[in-house]
């Protein structure tokens, strides 16, 4: 039994060598989509996949890790504790359900310590119909050269007009204008991109390969940085009419929190995977 620490990791590549060896001990073979740019460490950079269970079961339940780059040593590492869990396999086996296992959706962000992709792009927010009108968000533009000032170290001002917008409009206004997403800026935070970047391409394909002909798939997609240290929470990102919220809770249960109903710590976001 390997202790639950051991699948921890401290760069992206021990992750993705700890990712690889894990699906191999269980003798499941892994896809890879390379992206064609060095790691931090001269390193392999690739989204991985391997799917645990039946494949031709009718149920599959995903899960993904480093959506934000650097978010996905959380992610990474439970996905390596339920590869090498022999009761999630025979739990997995008796019901029915394949487990497909996508390590690293965005590896550049996860080799160079970054929540972004390779061009900048938010890949939870990169997930909108190009070919239509964008979403806006005003607030973000109004306080860009704020967020993202010329002179660095910024000076004093700049603090104090981001106190002030906190005093007259409050934090969750703040919050949603930085982090609800936006399309003008390829330099600015949260850019939701000007088309699909890489990982969005890679990830389509992979549900495409893995996802179609199933008649149900639940999805499981790991962040951090949210909320009080240690914490968690179950945050619903899919359609958010009232049998999908019931269905969610359903399989989750009550404590599954929404972002358009201002149950979860996190604002309303466009562009979700
Ligand atoms: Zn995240």
């Amino acid at each position: 039994m390997t202790s639950r620490i051991d699948c921890f990791s401290r760069s992206y590549g021990e992750a993705r060598s700890r990712f690889l060896e894990a699906a191999t001990r269980r003798g499941l073979q892994v896809g890879s989509h390379v992206l064609p740019r060095p790691g931090a460490d001269g390193e392999t950079l690739a989204m991985d996949l391997a799917v645990l269970g039946p494949a031709a079961a009718q149920a599959l339940l995903i899960v993904s890790s480093g959506c934000h780059g650097i978010e996905g040593y959380a992610g990474s590492g439970a996905q390596v504790a339920l590869l090498l869990d022999n009761e999630l396999e025979a739990a997995a086996r008796e019901r029915g359900v394949a487990v497909l296992f996508i390590h690293a959706l965005n590896p550049h962000g996860f080799s160079w310590g970054s929540r972004v992709t390779e061009d900048n792009v938010d890949l939870n927010r990169n997930f909108i119909d190009f070919s239509r009108t964008r979403p806006v968000n005003p607030d973000y533009e109004r306080i860009a050269p704020l967020l993202v000032p010329r002179q660095w170290p910024p000076p004093a001002m700049n603090t104090l007009r981001l106190a002030a917008f906190v005093a007259r409009y409050g934090m969750r206004a703040l919050q949603a204008a930085v982090s609800g997403g936006q399309y003008v800026d390829p330099d600015g935070l949260f850019f939701g991109g000007h088309a699909p970047t890489w990982s969005n391409l890679a990830l389509r394909r992979a549900l495409r390969e893995f996802g179609a002909g199933r008649a149900r798939i639940a999805w499981i997609d790991v962040h951090t940085g949210l909320g009080r240290r240690g914490g968690s929470e179950r945050i619903l990102a899919a359609r958010h009419d009232a049998a999908t919220v019931a269905r969610a809770r359903a399989w989750w249960g009550s404590a599954v929190t929404s972002t358009q109903d201002d149950t979860s710590l996190s604002p309303a976001l466009h562009g979700q995977m």
